[in-house]
């Protein structure tokens, strides 16, 4: 069985158990962290994020994905200290969100590809621990130019590190096919890629036609209704199934895209994020489950999405 880098060191494979395949422990900006740290509650966050996750754990949960990047302020201390503080096992990401950073637009993605490479093969800064995914992200309107470098810069990464590359999408806008297209040209293995967010949309015919080409779906926000016109998560839970009852049973993961709210949004920010998904990274195991289970699911099914499917992508089988 392979082993997984995480934030506290490799894990077998194995032993990963129930995966949430996209969320945060906290995200803010490139730098703010050294230059304005009076901008980021860290204790808050680490204390928050520590006591959401060991309710989770109590309620089954064991790995998150983290796929915060640099440009999303990522914090492997901070990720390190609450996955010690929480017992769940969260592995880390190389790569780039939507930030990405001016300079990265003006070089060639043979310049990004070697720095993905290091996070993966020696380590994060200073810290010793390694990325095992690359994030990329693209979203409405879909791929920038400076997107498309560090999109290419994550295929080449891969294809040296066998390491598997997570995508933010904007589903409304196919952005997947956009993302895949690039991947195939620069010979990309679309085993080893995962199209995110793509339950912000619920055309089946695009979540298919994705399917079709050989890569896996992250149906990972929930609950969703955050931005308008977006299904609710009832909606998101009947494509899952009907995904499911299509075949790709093997081929989709489940997850949130949660962070605890931050205390610098403000106190009404907070109760509005508090309202929209009270259940944080629990929102899964206590309504989507039940409710996949009401349209017919399985607990076979169950555990092959939430745990088989995360060790197989994560994990390379
Ligand atoms: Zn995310």
């Amino acid at each position: 069985m392979p082993a997984i880098n995480t934030a506290l060191g490799p894990v077998e494979a194995a032993d990963l158990g129930y995966t949430l395949s996209h969320e945060h422990v906290g995200t803010n900006a490139a730098g703010l962290r050294h230059t304005y740290p009076e901008f980021i509650d860290r204790a808050g966050i680490i204390e928050q994020s520590t006591a959401a996750l060991k309710e989770a754990y109590a309620e089954g949960l064991r790995t998150i994905v983290d796929v915060s990047t640099f440009d999303l302020g990522r914090d492997i201390g901070m990720i390190a200290q609450v996955a010690r503080q929480s017992g769940v096992n969260i592995v880390v990401a190389t790569g780039n969100h939507l930030a990405v950073p001016r300079p990265f637009g003006d070089v060639s993605p043979d310049v990004i590809a070697p720095m993905y490479v290091r996070e993966i093969e020696q380590g994060i800064e200073d810290t010793g621990v390694k990325a095992a995914v690359i994030k990329v992200a693209s979203d409405r309107g879909g791929i920038t130019p400076p997107q498309e470098v560090v999109l290419r810069a994550a295929a080449r990464a891969h294809l040296q590190t066998g390491a598997p590359i997570s995508t933010h999408t904007w589903s409304p806008d196919r952005v997947g096919e956009q993302q895949v297209a690039i991947l195939e040209e620069e010979g990309a293995d679309l085993n080893r890629v995962y199209i995110g967010h793509s339950n912000d949309d619920t055309d089946l015919d695009y979540l298919l036609g994705l399917l079709n080409k050989g890569v896996w779906l992250g149906l990972d926000r929930y609950p969703g209704g955050r931005v308008p016109g977006t299904p609710d998560w009832e909606q998101r839970t009947e494509v899952a199934k009907r995904l499911m009852d299509a075949g790709y049973t093997h081929r989709i993961m489940l997850s949130h895209d949660y962070s605890v709210p931050k205390a610098r949004h403000g106190a009404e920010v907070q109760e509005e994020r508090r309202r929209a998904n009270p259940d944080g990274y629990n929102f899964i195991s206590r309504m989507v489950l039940p409710r996949l289970r009401e349209l017919g699911a399985t607990e076979g099914d169950i555990q092959q999405i939430m745990v088989e499917n995360p060790r197989r992508f994560f994990g390379g089988e």
